[in-house]
């Protein structure tokens, strides 16, 4: 396969996954347990998640290692295990993407806040993403893909830890946009891009998101801020809904095609799905923007 960077920046556009959590629940994921200590016992309910956004059209697929820090799998009691949990989520994507995907290595926010409003200096922020990302180098990703990011300083020490392991990899990141238009810390689009491309990240954008068009419109602004960025953009499937005690998003897979449309005329060069997008959504944003017609 073609070096990611050069497929990211030359094009065509790179059709990413949906979403992790809803699928592996529909493989039979307990509510309420973690995905990445599930995984080190189940890894072929992962594999076959991964490989139905392949065979939908995926050609970047996500490592289930949203919650591979330390301070996330501290809580599933697998702090001492980072470095498994992260090599087998990575070898896992491997082997479902073959020659036909490439494989980004989920970085997810800490889930505390740093300092002041919580107990985590800035230079242990950069060390935790650094252990993990450094574990997800080494098991051999194309990229570090930071993502789902609300604190600007979070996302910060996230892209300088990926950097200090990176060895070459390209490391990118997208924040979620839950509030008015800004994350639910109050970073705005145009502050994020500002303060992290100068960083030397390949690519930013938006994933998750209060409503669809909450991430049309970030995408948007940061076009607009930054004309040559390349740009990210992996919505949820519209809002969630509840019914008959099921969360159900609102999205249909064409409305997620049209979406994709959009944001690839905003400059986005890597699109896919968030909370509530399944390989159905990922079939039609394929065939709507991708190069591998399924
Ligand atoms: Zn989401």
């Amino acid at each position: 396969m073609e070096d990611f960077l050069s497929r990211l920046k030359n094009g065509p556009v790179i059709v990413a996954d949906g979403a992790m959590g809803t699928m592996l629940q529909a493989a039979g994921l307990p509510l309420g347990t973690s995905p990445e200590g599930w995984l080190l016992e189940n890894p072929d309910p992962v594999v076959g998640v991964h490989r139905a956004y392949v065979e939908a059209g995926s050609e970047l697929i996500l490592t289930c290692t949203f919650g591979g820090t330390r301070t996330r799998l501290e809580r599933a009691g697998l702090h001492d295990r980072v470095a498994e949990v992260n090599r087998q989520a990575a070898e896992i994507a491997r082997q479902a993407a073959g020659e036909q995907a490439y494989v980004g290595g989920d970085i997810g926010p800490l889930g505390e806040f740093l300092k002041p409003l919580g107990k985590i200096a800035y230079e242990e922020a950069v060390d935790i993403f650094a252990e993990q990302a450094g574990a997800l180098v080494q098991a051999g990703v194309d990229v570090l893909y930071i993502e789902t990011m609300s604190d600007l300083n979070e996302a910060r020490a996230a892209v300088e830890g990926a950097q200090r392991v990176a060895n070459g990899i390209p490391v990118t990141i997208t924040l979620s946009f839950d509030s008015h238009g800004r994350t639910n810390m109050g970073v705005k689009p145009e502050q994020a891009v500002e303060t992290l491309l100068p960083l030397g990240v390949s690519a930013i954008g938006a994933n998750c998101g209060a409503t669809l068009e909450m991430t049309h419109d970030a995408i948007a602004r940061m076009h607009e801020t930054a004309p040559e960025a390349i740009l990210i953009a992996k919505p949820n499937a519209g809002k969630p809904h509840l019914v008959e005690r099921q969360v159900i998003y609102d999205a249909t897979p064409a409305d997620m095609a049209e979406r994709a449309r959009e944001f690839v005329a905003l400059g986005a060069r890597i699109v896919g799905g968030c909370c509530g997008s399944t390989s159905e959504h990922i079939q039609a944003i394929a065939q709507a923007i991708g190069v591998k017609q399924t």
